[in-house]
């Protein structure tokens, strides 16, 4: 049906890979480039293993807008799936204007020197792209992205208006390693360190990094301490679901985890400001993620699972009603499909789906926008086709 490119070879980048090649009926012609080759030939050797489908690899820095252009207008695709780094959103999408080229991504773009987690620059690219005729798909992966679209398929078949949500991310994996990040080490670190902030009668209310925690239980895991965070679908979903009173995103650590944090924190090294040493500026956390493990290598001794997913109250039919939806991911199985582990598995496959609702004419209209602004549905029956099937509760406990 037509042409893909992949952007970005890390552990995200290997699943989209995989999951394109596995639906190979909808992309006819994949391409996956990314700024080191030797990744890209690396992944597209094992794709051709496990599903005997040909990808084509290329070098590419996308920073460098020419560079992206020239790739672009060499491979013509008509899509570009954007799983580098939120660095790169920007260049990425000024490219698919220059060539006429749609655009789908998993996290919202920032600046190097500012952890910001905003919306705000990309949603400055609406008239562009909606006068150029072109889709840009914001936020497709797990968390945002499938929390997104749980809580548009709430909203559309279970509620008359939602009021309350509580998305819970949890990750019950052990990957045998004193610390290690799930995903990129620099995007993590910067995510996981800021203050939280959540969404509350009109306005946002911050909070000291991880001040407010409490133990919230688990399907098939159990009670794991969560710790309210500033997640980015926040900022999307309190504008596109004004009903909503409160909106909160909550995340498992372990104390062992923590501790790294702290300790990562207080001696400077998730600094993201240039210091000076031996005559060379370099950035602290940029260094500790050269020295840290690899994530796209955690996959092999991984065990445990992932759950993810969104508790909601609200109204129906003048009658206040709880749900909770979430998916369960095993990390062991994510691995044994596509040789990376769970975190990367549940941002790559939503990914390769936005893609796919894209390719088939049925998220597609000019402009930017966030997956909720999409029609649930269709992307909901692929979950459970493509390996992240999503179970659903009725009136039981949120304990929130
Ligand atoms: P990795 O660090 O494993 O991979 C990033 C890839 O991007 C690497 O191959 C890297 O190349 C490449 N890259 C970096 N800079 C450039 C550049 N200038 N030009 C070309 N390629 C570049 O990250 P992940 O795979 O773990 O994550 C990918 C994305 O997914 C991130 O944006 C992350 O924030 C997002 N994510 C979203 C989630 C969600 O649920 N929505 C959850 C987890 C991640 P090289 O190998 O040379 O360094």
């Amino acid at each position: 049906m037509g042409k893909v490119l992949i952007i970005g070879a890390g552990g995200v980048g290997t699943v989209v890979a995989n999951k394109v090649a596995q639906n190979s009926r909808i992309f006819t012609d994949i391409m996956l480039a990314s700024r080191t080759k030797s990744k890209c030939d690396a992944i597209a050797e094992d794709v051709k293993r496990r599903t005997g489908v040909t990808i084509r690899t290329a070098q590419v820095d996308a920073d460098n807008v020419p560079e992206l252009t020239a790739l672009f207008n060499m491979f013509k695709p008509e899509l570009v799936i954007n799983v580098a780094l939120p660095y790169q959103d920007l260049t990425i999408m000024d490219a698919c204007l220059a060539c006429g080229v749609n655009y789908l991504d998993t996290a919202n773009y920032e600046p190097k020197d500012e952890a910001k987690f905003e919306y705000k620059w990309q949603w400055a690219y609406q008239e562009r792209f909606r006068e150029a005729g072109l889709t840009a798909i914001l936020g497709c992966g797990f968390d945002p992205g499938v929390t997104s679209i749980f809580t548009a398929y709430a909203a559309k078949h279970h509620f008359d208006e939602i009021h309350y949500l509580d998305i819970v991310d949890c990750n019950a994996g052990d990957h045998g390693k004193a610390f290690a990040t799930n995903f990129n080490p620099e995007i993590n670190i910067r995510e996981v360190t800021q203050k939280g902030k959540y969404w509350e009668n009109g306005q946002w209310v911050e909070t000291e990094p991880h001040e407010i925690h409490k133990p919230l239980t688990y399907p098939n895991i159990g009670p794991k301490e969560s710790y309210l965070i500033y997640h980015e679908e926040l900022e999307s979903l309190v504008k596109n679901f004004p009903t909503l009173k409160r909106a909160r995103f909550w995340m498992t650590f372990g104390q062992e985890y923590l501790t790294h944090l702290r300790v990562i924190q207080n001696i400077g090294m998730a600094r993201i400001d240039e210091v000076e040493y031996n005559g060379q500026k370099i950035v602290p956390i940029q260094f500790l993620k050269a020295v840290l493990p690899d994530p796209g290598e955690l996959g092999e001794n991984y065990t445990g699972e992932t759950s993810i997913g969104c508790r909601i109250r609200g109204i129906k039919d003048g009658k206040e009603r709880t749900y909770y939806i979430y998916n369960n991911c095993s990390h062991q199985a994510a691995y044994e499909e596509t040789g990376a582990q769970g975190v990367s598995y549940t941002t790559g496959v939503p990914a390769t789906i936005g893609a796919m609702m894209f390719m088939q004419g049925i998220w597609k209209k000019p402009g930017v926008f966030n997956v909720e602004e999409f029609d649930p549905d269709p992307f909901m029956e692929q979950l459970n086709k493509q390996g992240l099937p999503w179970h659903e509760l009725f009136d039981v406990d949120l304990e929130l």
